[in-house]
């Protein structure tokens, strides 16, 4: 949710941020990180050589070291650094590294490219920006460990990082003007640090596959994916309006006796909960509004898809009970990592919940 207000703040504009040195030809992915939090307030250590450069209004001061430790916080909308030799105001910090650790409030995120840390004024008051700089390659299998857990079938890992991919092709700049995509579940999430052999194996497998819309050039990317569908997925134009190509409404039976294919719920009965309950459409109904709603109320583990089939009163609560978990659009993830165990390959995942997109293979495969 911050990430959503944060896209819509006016930011202070970042240093230039270098591109990341790497045999990879795709552009680097600019990651806005902590965007969850509020950040004030960072720690950059690296027990390997850094650049570290500091912008302050009059001057670039650069440096290579050996090693480094910085904290940078926010202090009335200025950027305070602290360094193993002196402390000064700055506009701001730029730190390049193989292996660079960022600490903020307890979060933690390792980097290899750089990052880049300027103040920021956003809807929730001054806080610090940081933005990493990293691979496509570097981003794909921090997204896709961060968004599965260990043991999930190989083939079904492929799928979904494919459809991570096409998340970047289709949302670059959404954090713009100075990141493309945050690490927070607003965009997908992208905070797990230690990426399993597995994981990258799955990312290089998924460079190999195209998942493409068949009406256009080719410029639209099919990439959205939820837990569970409930049985069947929905078209970005029945959950959010929008005419997207390459989505199709697919009957599901692979997610049947998955976690949240079937949920009921429970919340106090509360004037405030009633009254988005006396506003809701007549159940049932599909309503990304009405979740949104209640989670922002009492906490997004109420009402867990935009599919409510039940609402009922009784011993001064509300019990929901739904379909689905998330916005049930694109691949069923419970449904494809049954297929997986069946022994299909992330092609046929994809080509299942995607019948009306094209699924290629990269020339010379
Ligand atoms: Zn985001
Ligand atoms: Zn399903």
């Amino acid at each position: 949710m911050l990430a959503t207000l944060l896209l819509c703040c006016a930011m202070l504009s970042a240093a230039a941020i270098p591109n990341t040195p790497g045999r990879e030809t795709t552009p680097p992915v600019r990651l806005l990180l902590f965007a969850q939090a509020t950040p004030r307030s960072i720690t950059i250590s690296s027990s390997a050589p850094v650049t570290v450069a500091i912008n302050t209004q009059e001057k670039t001061e650069r440096k290579r070291l050996p090693r480094t430790e910085i904290t940078a916080t926010e202090s009335g909308g200025m950027l305070r650094v602290g360094t193993m030799h002196a402390t000064m105001n700055a506009t701001a910090v730029v730190v390049e590294g193989e292996r660079i650790i960022v600490q903020s409030e307890g979060r933690k995120r390792e980097v290899a490219g750089s990052i880049t840390i300027t103040p920021a004024i956003t809807l929730q008051g001054k806080q610090l920006q940081v933005v990493a700089t990293i691979t496509q390659g570097r981003y794909l299998s921090t997204a896709l460990a961060s968004e599965s857990t260990s043991g999930e079938p190989f083939q079904y890992l492929v799928a979904l990082s494919v459809l991570q991919r096409n998340y970047l092709q289709a949302h670059r700049n959404r954090h713009q003007p100075d990141a493309d995509l945050c690490d927070n579940t607003h965009c997908q999430r992208a905070d797990n640090i230690h990426p399993s052999k597995t994981v990258q194996r799955a990312v290089a497998a998924a460079a190999k596959i195209r998942l493409t819309e068949k009406t256009t050039d080719g410029t639209a990317y099919p990439c959205y994916y939820s837990a569970n569908c409930g049985g069947s997925t929905l078209t970005p134009k029945q959950v959010w309006g929008s005419n997207e190509a390459g989505y199709s409404a697919v009957a599901c039976n692979f997610c049947k006796r998955e976690q949240w294919n079937r949920w009921q719920r429970a919340t106090p009965a509360t004037p405030e909960v009633e009254q988005v309950v006396r506003q809701a459409p007549p159940t049932p109904f599909i309503s990304d509004d009405f979740k949104i709603a209640i989670g922002r109320m009492v906490g997004f583990n109420v009402v867990l898809s935009n599919t409510v089939e039940k609402i009922e009163r009784r011993e001064g609560k509300f019990w929901f009970s739904g379909r689905g978990f998330g916005h049930r659009v694109g691949l069923c993830c419970a449904g494809g990592m049954t297929l997986a165990k069946r022994g299909r390959l992330a092609a046929e995942i994809l080509r299942t919940y995607f019948p009306d997109a094209s699924v290629s293979f990269a020339a010379g495969n």
